[in-house]
């Protein structure tokens, strides 16, 4: 049986999930009230392009087309949420009361510490300020070789900027993929002309530069800060909502307040399959998650635990993730990690006992898809097969 359907339903964050959770929630047939309600003065745009496409000048706008007519949505741009308490949420403007709620507020980039000018690559305005300042010979600073800080130097290096990236880490991506896998990017770097200093940590932003832990000094005309993000979450102090590392919400994405839900770079889901929370901060989250939310919203029963999907381009290579390697108990290379005959092709598998948990393909964008399905089905893989980057990741997949 359906539930009744809440007559007012406010979306808050105006991004890629909340505007496909509206989307959403129109297309699975709910009539009533649907507010939008998002900070940034422009209507919802893609986030991938601006430190590819955007930096690189090939693209300016990346505004998400949706059909304004079908969505018959109020959309309040330049309008925050301030506070949510007893079933409203405030805004610097107005009071929106409402009988469902999904917050979708997404991420904020971590700041450095310093008085200096730091700048981020957030938001399409981060985006298009910053490509107006890597013109040629511009010194720039990157602080963090994680996705961003690789993309961003790419595009830097691009326009003619003499690029410095400086990690604290052991390894580029060292973070997000270890630093053994790390590692192997690390050379694409001095490649492309850019410098990388590892083990490097960040004092300060100063004028004129960075003021580093060891007492050294790197002048800058311009610092980037590319060390992460923090799930946008202070506006719900005092709500009741459970706050850790992003919004705490179920396999349904549902939050400990009823009728209020969570999705995209904000929302922390727990995942049955891995056995533990995540919040994987990948569009492919904020693409699909809202379909799931809006079913259950409008009474459904339906899990979100996704094998989680992540791209990345740096230094003319297309990197793809797919799964999540925190609990597995090694890793093997598929292919030789590196060049080979000017080509790259290699991919880093890792494993639970004999399942596979989580595949990064450089050049190898079949592998993806099909180890998508192999850790989907929980299969045992055979090792052996797995590592030759001749046969299908399929054909490794055991019964
Ligand atoms: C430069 C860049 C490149 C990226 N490249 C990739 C990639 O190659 N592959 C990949 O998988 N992922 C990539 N990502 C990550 C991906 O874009 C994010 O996971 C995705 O945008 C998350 O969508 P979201 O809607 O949850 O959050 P967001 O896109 O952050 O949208 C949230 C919105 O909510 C608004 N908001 C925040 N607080 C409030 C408030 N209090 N009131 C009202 N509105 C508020 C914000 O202004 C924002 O517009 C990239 C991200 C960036 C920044």
């Amino acid at each position: 049986m359906r539930r009744v359907q809440p007559e007012r339903i406010v979306v808050v964050g105006a991004g890629l999930a909340g505007l496909r959770t509206v989307e959403e929630l129109r297309s699975g047939g709910y009539r009533g009230d649907l507010t939008l309600v998002g900070a940034e003065n422009r209507p919802p745009y893609d986030r991938p392009p601006l430190s590819k496409q955007v930096l690189a000048g090939v693209v300016d706008d990346t505004t998400l087309r949706t059909d304004h007519d079908s969505l018959a949505a109020t959309i309040r741009l330049g309008e925050t949420a301030v506070s949510l308490d007893d079933r409203v949420v405030r805004t610097d403007r107005a009071e929106h009361p409402f009988d469902a709620l999904v917050i979708a507020t997404g991420a904020r980039p971590v700041a450095l510490p310093g008085g200096g000018p730091q700048r981020f690559l957030r938001t399409l305005d981060d985006a298009l300020s910053l490509r107006r300042l890597l013109v040629p010979g511009a010194r720039l600073a990157v602080v963090g070789a994680g996705w961003i800080g690789a993309e961003l130097a790419t595009a830097a290096v691009g326009r003619g900027c003499q690029v410095t990236v400086v990690e604290a880490g052991p390894a580029p991506l060292a973070g997000p993929v270890g630093a053994e896998v790390g590692a192997i990017t690390a050379g694409w770097y001095a490649q492309a002309g850019v410098e990388l200093r590892l083990g490097q940590a960040v004092r300060s932003v100063e004028d004129g530069g960075l003021s580093l832990a060891d007492g050294g000094w790197l002048p800058a005309d311009l610092v980037v800060a590319a060390v992460g993000v923090r799930p946008e979450v202070g506006w719900l102090a005092g709500s009741g909502l459970t706050v850790a590392d992003g919004i705490e919400v179920d396999a349904y994405l549902r939050t400990a307040l009823p009728g209020v839900y969570a999705v995209g770079d904000c929302a922390a889901f727990w995942s049955g399959r891995f056995g533990r929370r995540m919040r994987p901060e990948h569009w492919d989250v904020a693409l699909r998650a809202p379909a799931v939310l809006a079913a259950n919203l409008l009474g459904g029963q339906e899990r979100y635990d996704p094998v989680p999907y992540f791209w990345s381009e740096q230094f003319g290579r297309m990197l793809q993730y797919v799964g999540d390697h925190r609990g597995a108990d090694r890793m093997i290379w598929r292919g030789s990690p590196g060049p080979v005959g000017g080509r790259e092709r290699w991919a880093a598998c890792w494993l639970a006992g004999d399942r596979l948990v989580a595949l990064l393909a450089v050049g190898l964008p079949r592998d993806i898809t099909q180890a998508r399905r192999v850790i989907e089905s929980g299969a045992a893989v055979d090792q052996a097969l797995l590592a030759d980057p001749d046969r299908p990741v399929r054909d490794a997949a055991r019964g």
